[in-house]
C-alpha cells in the first residue's frame, strides 16, 4: 500500500460512516464524560464494576510498600522476569480452578493469537464458531492449521464436519467463546464436550473472557457453572474485563503448559506483565468467590432489559449481561445511541463488518454497579 493508498482508504471509512477515532473519554467513577456531556457508560467491560470501588485499592494499597511495589518485570519470564508472584497466581487459579496447572499471559490478545499457532501443524483442523472473537481469528491465521467455520452455535453442522474431516487430520480442535461478545448467548458447552468425547481426536478450546468472574458459584465462568472444566483442552479468560485488571490466562494439562512455554511466541517474546499488576489479579481472585451478590444483581438487570426489548419487538438472542439491541439499518442505530447518550447514557452503536450485514445494533455491556432504577429508565427511552 501507497501512502496514497492509505488515504484513499481512510476517506472510503469516512464516507461509509465506518471511520474509527477516539473518543477523548473523562472518566468520574461510573459516569465517563464526552464533549462536556455526563453519560452512565452502559459500554463497559467491568462486568461486576469492580473497577470503581475506590475501598477494595485503598485496602489493597495498604498491602505494598515501595520494596514491593514492582511496576515492571523487565524481562520475558524465560529470562529475568520470572517473579514469584506469576507462581503465586498461577498455583491460585490451577486450585480454584481444580487443573493441573496454569498460565499466565499479557492479554487475552496474547493469549489467543499465541496457543493456536504453537499448538497447530499442518495436518491439523480448526473447527471455529462464525462468531468468535478477532483475536481467535488472527490466531487462527497465525498456526498452519486448516479452518472450517461452523454456522454459529450450531452443533449439528459442527458434528457433520467433523464425521467428514476427522479422518484426514492427525488433530481437531473445536474454537468457541461461552459468552458471544456480540449476541450475549452462550455456547451448548455440554453438547460440545460430548461431541468432542465421540472422537478420539478432537480437542476443545473454549474462551471466557466475557464469562470469567461473572458465570459460576465461584465466578470461575460457564464451565464452572455447567460442571465441566476439565473436559475442555484450552480453558482461556481474561483478566482485563470483570476482575477488573489486565492479563489472561489459560487453565490446562500439565503437558500444555510445559509445550507452551517452550512453543509459545507471544509468551516467550514480550516482557512479562508487571509483578505489581500479578498482585492485584491474585488479591482480586481472592475476593471473587464471595461476589456471587453482583453476579446475581447483574444478571437480574440483564433479564430485565433483555425482557423489555423483546416485548418492545426486537430480536433478542441475549442469555447474559451482554444485551444487543438489534436494529437493523446502521443510521437508524447510529441516530438512536445518539439520542440515548443526549439523555445521559453512554451507549455505543455497532454496525457491519463487525456485526453481519442488516444486524447494527446498540451494544449494552452491563455491570454489577448500575441500579435497577437506571435500568427502568432506560427501558422508558427504549419504550419512547
Ligand atoms: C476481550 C476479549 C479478548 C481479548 O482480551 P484482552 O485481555 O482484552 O486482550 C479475547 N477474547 C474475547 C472473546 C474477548 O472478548
Amino acid at each position: 500500500m501507497t501512502l496514497e493508498h492509505i488515504n484513499q482508504e481512510l476517506q472510503t471509512l469516512k464516507e461509509k460512516k465506518n471511520y474509527r477515532s477516539l473518543p477523548p473519554l473523562i472518566h468520574e467513577g461510573r459516569d465517563v464524560l464526552l464533549n462536556g456531556q455526563r453519560m452512565l457508560n452502559l459500554s463497559s467491560n467491568d462486568y461486576l464494576g469492580l473497577s470503581n470501588d475506590i475501598s477494595l485499592r485503598k485496602e489493597f494499597l495498604k498491602t505494598l510498600t515501595p520494596e514491593t511495589f514492582l511496576p515492571t518485570s523487565s524481562s520475558s519470564r524465560l529470562l529475568t522476569g520470572n517473579f514469584s508472584d506469576y507462581q503465586k497466581l498461577e498455583q491460585q487459579l490451577a486450585t480454584m480452578f481444580g487443573t493441573e496447572s496454569a498460565l499466565i499471559f499479557n492479554s487475552g490478545y496474547h493469549a489467543n493469537t499465541g496457543i493456536l499457532p504453537a499448538i497447530c501443524n499442518t495436518h491439523t483442523l480448526i473447527l471455529a464458531d462464525k462468531l468468535v472473537h478477532a483475536s481467535l481469528i488472527d490466531g487462527i491465521k497465525l498456526s498452519s492449521a486448516k479452518c472450517i467455520r461452523y454456522r454459529h452455535n450450531d452443533i449439528s453442522q459442527l458434528q457433520r464436519l467433523i464425521a467428514e474431516n476427522h479422518n484426514a487430520y492427525e488433530q481437531l480442535i473445536i474454537v468457541t467463546e461461552s459468552i458471544f461478545s456480540m449476541d450475549g448467548d452462550e455456547a451448548d458447552l455440554p453438547a460440545l464436550i460430548q461431541l468432542k468425547k465421540s472422537y478420539s481426536n478432537v480437542l476443545l478450546y473454549v474462551d471466557e473472557a466475557h464469562a470469567f468472574g461473572v458465570r459460576g458459584k465461584k465466578g470461575l465462568g460457564c464451565a464452572e457453572e455447567q460442571d465441566c472444566i476439565n473436559d475442555i483442552d484450552f480453558l482461556v479468560g481474561t483478566f482485563g474485563k470483570a476482575i477488573a485488571s489486565a492479563g489472561a490466562y489459560i487453565v490446562c494439562r500439565q503437558l500444555i503448559r510445559e509445550y507452551l512455554i517452550n512453543k509459545m511466541r507471544t509468551f516467550i517474546f514480550t516482557t512479562a506483565l508487571p509483578p505489581i499488576n500479578i498482585q492485584w489479579t491474585s488479591w482480586m481472585l481472592e475476593r471473587l468467590s464471595a461476589l456471587q451478590h453482583k453476579r446475581a444483581h447483574l444478571l437480574q438487570i440483564s433479564e430485565k432489559l433483555k425482557v423489555a426489548l423483546t416485548a418492545k419487538g426486537y430480536n433478542c438472542p441475549s442469555v447474559s449481561h451482554i444485551v444487543p439491541m438489534i436494529i437493523g439499518a446502521s443510521e437508524d442505530t447510529i441516530l438512536k445511541a445518539e439520542e440515548l447518550q443526549r439523555k445521559g447514557f453512554y451507549a455505543l452503536p455497532v454496525r457491519p463488518p463487525t456485526v453481519p450485514d442488516g444486524t447494527s445494533r446498540i451494544r449494552f455491556s452491563l455491570t454489577a454497579d448500575i441500579t435497577e432504577h437506571e435500568i427502568d429508565q432506560l427501558i422508558k427511552l427504549i419504550n419512547e
